[in-house]
């Protein structure tokens, strides 16, 4: 296995910073190393694991699938991508749905319907997208354009013009950055790689309200956000507001790629033949196994998630070692006095609890159906590791 290692080191492009772990299976929020030890997972896999590891209903939908029809192409009717819209769009409110692969695809699927929006209503003039500090909307050039954060634009100029960012929660920067060029706000709820950062509420209607009083459009990114991981389906729900799309990714598949956004009413006949696609997009088993991750996402399913959530946040809360706790539902995040969150996480791992980091907060984004006995173990394991500083 070491030899595994080393020939990754050798033969994969070092745009990783791997921890030195090989993982070889896993079930539900466990999974084991090539040395047999065992770890709770805080992580999903980045979001993405949302029913853990290896649900069997999700394998007996996805190898279903396998045997029936693995890919047709876009050119023909495929039933799971169908039984997927039908279900993501009466769940959600939207009207259609376009299937990609990604969230930085969904960032430029969404970037460009609003582009074609603003420039059919305005002879070509109005094509300008406002994005916030802070944000992540994926690495492609469009949407690491829309990322406000320089850390990631460094020696990658020139970038695609038609972006203008906004200080997250500053409203009255918002109103002057708008004026009869910009087609689009997008934004996320809650920033997951930016930190962490809960949207403040008011902020949030208020880009709402300017949007609707100018006729620009609200896209919602909540390809961390979506599917359940905040505790509704999706995390504009407790936003109170009515986004024109909606951005999701990581966790529709439950492990399989696929992406996409939703459009509502006003946004649902954009997109026309020849538009926009994706060879992969909608991907039969990818769509079987997202219709797997839905069934499971019941009402009862989503209060449990934001319990689960509330008790975890509750448990951080009364921990002095820790501070600036921010997040939604199963999407936590918080710093440690005295220690990086790098650090943090290295002992959490020593521990057998894997974690993650959104900028210098420690990042939790436990697999949905953890149990309330494992998040306590997890929580239990994070107080071990911060007493022992
Ligand atoms: C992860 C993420 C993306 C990019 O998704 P990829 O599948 O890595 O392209 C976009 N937006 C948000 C909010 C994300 O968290």
């Amino acid at each position: 296995m070491n030899n595994l290692k080393k020939l990754d080191g050798e033969k994969i492009a070092a745009a990783y910073a791997r921890f030195d772990q090989l993982l070889i299976e896993g079930k539900g929020a466990l999974c084991r190393n090539e040395a047999g030890k065992e770890f709770l997972d805080f992580t999903s896999g980045i979001g993405v694991n949302s029913l853990g590891f290896c649900d069997s209903d999700w394998i007996t939908a996805v190898c279903g699938q396998l045997q029936k029809i693995q890919h047709a192409s876009n050119l023909y009717f495929t039933e799971p991508q169908i039984r997927l819209a039908d279900a993501l769009t009466k769940r959600s409110g939207m009207s259609k749905v376009f299937f990609a692969n990604s969230g930085a695809e969904a960032a430029e699927c969404a970037i460009k319907a609003a582009r074609k929006y603003g420039n059919l209503r305005s002879g070509g003039k109005r094509n300008q997208i406002i994005t916030l500090s802070g944000s992540f909307h994926g690495r492609t050039m469009a949407a690491i354009t829309a990322t406000g954060q320089e850390h990631y634009h460094k020696d990658f100029y020139p970038f695609v013009p038609g972006f203008r960012y906004c200080p997250t929660g500053d409203s009255l920067k918002l109103t002057s950055l708008i004026d009869d060029q910009v087609c689009a706000v997008m934004l996320e709820l809650v920033q997951g790689e930016g930190g962490v950062l809960d949207m403040d509420q008011s902020f949030v209607r208020s880009a709402e309200a300017m949007c609707r009083k100018n006729d620009i459009l609200l896209i919602v990114d909540e390809v961390q956000t979506g599917i359940g991981r905040t505790g509704t389906l999706f995390a504009y729900e407790q936003y109170g507001i009515e986004p024109d799309m909606v951005m999701f990714a990581k966790g529709i598949g439950g492990g399989l790629p696929l992406g996409g956004v939703l459009f509502n009413s006003k946004t649902k006949d954009i997109l026309q033949p020849g538009d926009h696609g994706s060879t992969f997009g909608g991907n039969p088993i990818a769509c079987a196994g997202a219709l797997a991750v839905m069934e499971k996402l019941t009402p009862d399913f989503l209060t449990d998630v934001k319990e689960k959530g509330i008790f975890l946040k509750g448990a951080l809360s009364e921990m002095p070692e820790i501070y600036d706790l921010s997040g939604l539902g199963l999407m936590l995040g918080f710093k440690v006095k005295g220690k990086t969150s790098a650090q943090v996480v290295a002992d959490a791992m020593e521990n057998g609890l894997l974690l993650l980091t959104a900028k210098d907060k420690v990042r939790l984004l436990p697999p949905l159906i953890i149990s309330m006995e494992q998040l306590q173990q997890g929580v239990d394991i994070i107080q071990k590791v911060l007493r022992n500083s």
